[in-house]
C-alpha cells in the first residue's frame, strides 16, 4: 500500500524523506554527473572514449513494462560487448512473495559483460573518504540493486554483476564529481538473509482480522482509522526516520502510555512493564514483583530521587542510580 497516502488519509501526514533543499541539490548533482550522455560518469569509470558508449532508451509503460525493457537492454548491451550506460533502469525483486521495483541511479555494462551499479549521492567525499554512516547506508541501498540485477544476470549469457558498486559524490567542497568503488558483499549477504526471513505477504494478510482493508479509494477516513487500529503496531522512535506512518503510530503509542515511545533500549530494560503508568506504579511500590530486577531498580531509583529531593542524602553515589 502507499503508506504516505494512508498517513495523509488518517490525518497524520509524515514528513519522512529528504528535505526539499537536499532533494533539489541531489537532483542537480545527479544531472551534472549524467550530463552529455553520461560522459563524466563514464570517465570516472576509466573509459577512454565515453562518447562511443551506448545509452539505450528505457522508456516503457508501467513498472512491469519498464522492468522488462531494462532486462532486454541489459541482455542487448551484454551481447553487443560495448560500454553501455543504463540511466535509471527499473529492476524487479521478489520481496516476501510479491514483486517490488527498485531503481538504481544507473547501471554500466562493460564490454566484458560486467554490470556495475552506480549510486550518485550529494554528500561530499573529502580527501577520498566520506562519512562512513552515509557510505554504509548507500552500500545497503545499492546491495538491493545488486540482488535485483543478479536475477537478470542469471538468465543472461556471459553476464556477471560486479560485487563493488561505484559511489559518485561531490569532490571535497566543490561540485565536481569523484568516485570510489564500494564493496557491498557483506551488505549483500545480510540483505539476502533478511529477505529469506521475511514473512510472506499472504501470511501477513491471512493474520489480519476478517474484512480489514486499507483500500484508500473504497474506505472513508474513519474506516481507514478503524482498520489501522485493528492491527497492532510496534512503534519506536526509529520509525520517525523510516516510516510514513510514524506520527500516527506515535500518537497511538502515546495515547496508550506505551514505553516504546522512550526507545527500544528503555523498552528492553523495563521487561514486562509495558506502560508508563505501570512503570510509575512499580516505582512507587504500588505494583510489580519486587524480585523483578526492573522493578527493584525502579524502586531504588525512586528512593534515591526522593532522598535527593528531600535533601537528606546528598548526591547519589555515581553508578548506583539507573
Ligand atoms: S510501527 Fe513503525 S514501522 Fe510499523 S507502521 Fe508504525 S511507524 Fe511504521
Amino acid at each position: 500500500m502507499d503508506k504516505a497516502a494512508l498517513a495523509s488519509a488518517l490525518g497524520s501526514p509524515g514528513t519522512f524523506g529528504q528535505s526539499q533543499f537536499a532533494f533539489m541539490r541531489g537532483n542537480a548533482f545527479e544531472a551534472k554527473v549524467k550530463a552529455d550522455g553520461g560522459k563524466e560518469l563514464l570517465r570516472l569509470l576509466g573509459i577512454d572514449d565515453p562518447a562511443g558508449a551506448l545509452v539505450p532508451d528505457l522508456a516503457a509503460a508501467g513498472p512491469e513494462g519498464r522492468a522488462a525493457r531494462t532486462a532486454l537492454a541489459l541482455r542487448e548491451a551484454t551481447a553487443a560487448g560495448a560500454w553501455t550506460l543504463l540511466d535509471h533502469p527499473l529492476l524487479a525483486l521478489d520481496v516476501a512473495g510479491s514483486p517490488a521495483y527498485v531503481e538504481p541511479d544507473a547501471v554500466v555494462v562493460g564490454p566484458d559483460g560486467r554490470w556495475t551499479v552506480v549510486e550518485i549521492k550529494s554528500f561530499p567525499m573529502i580527501d577520498a573518504s566520506a562519512d562512513s554512516s552515509k557510505v554504509g547506508a548507500a552500500a545497503r541501498q545499492a546491495a538491493v540493486y545488486v540482488l535485483a540485477l543478479e536475477r537478470v544476470a542469471a538468465v543472461t549469457d556471459a553476464a556477471q554483476v560486479a560485487p563493488g558498486i561505484l559511489l559518485v559524490c561531490p569532490k571535497d567542497f566543490s561540485n565536481l564529481p569523484t568516485a570510489s568503488v564500494v564493496d557491498v558483499r557483506k551488505q549483500l549477504s545480510v540483505t539476502r538473509r533478511q529477505l529469506a526471513r521475511l514473512t510472506r505477504v499472504e501470511d501477513i494478510a491471512a493474520a489480519l482480522p476478517e474484512g480489514v482493508t486499507f483500500d484508500l479509494e473504497a474506505c472513508s477516513a474513519d474506516e481507514l482509522t478503524a482498520a489501522v487500529e485493528s492491527v497492532p503496531h510496534a512503534y519506536a522512535p526509529d520509525c520517525l526516520a523510516a516510516c510514513e506512518l510514524a506520527f500516527h503510530c506515535r500518537d497511538r503509542a502515546r495515547q496508550a502510555g506505551a514505553v516504546q515511545t522512550l526507545g527500544r533500549s528503555v523498552r528492553g530494560e523495563l521487561g514486562g512493564l509495558t506502560t508508563v503508568g505501570g512503570v510509575l506504579a512499580a516505582a512507587r511500590g504500588e505494583a510489580g514483583d519486587p524480585a523483578d530486577p526492573a522493578v527493584a531498580a525502579l524502586r531504588r531509583a525512586a528512593a534515591l530521587r526522593a532522598e535527593a529531593l528531600a535533601g537528606t542524602a546528598g548526591v547519589p553515589e555515581a553508578g548506583v542510580c539507573r
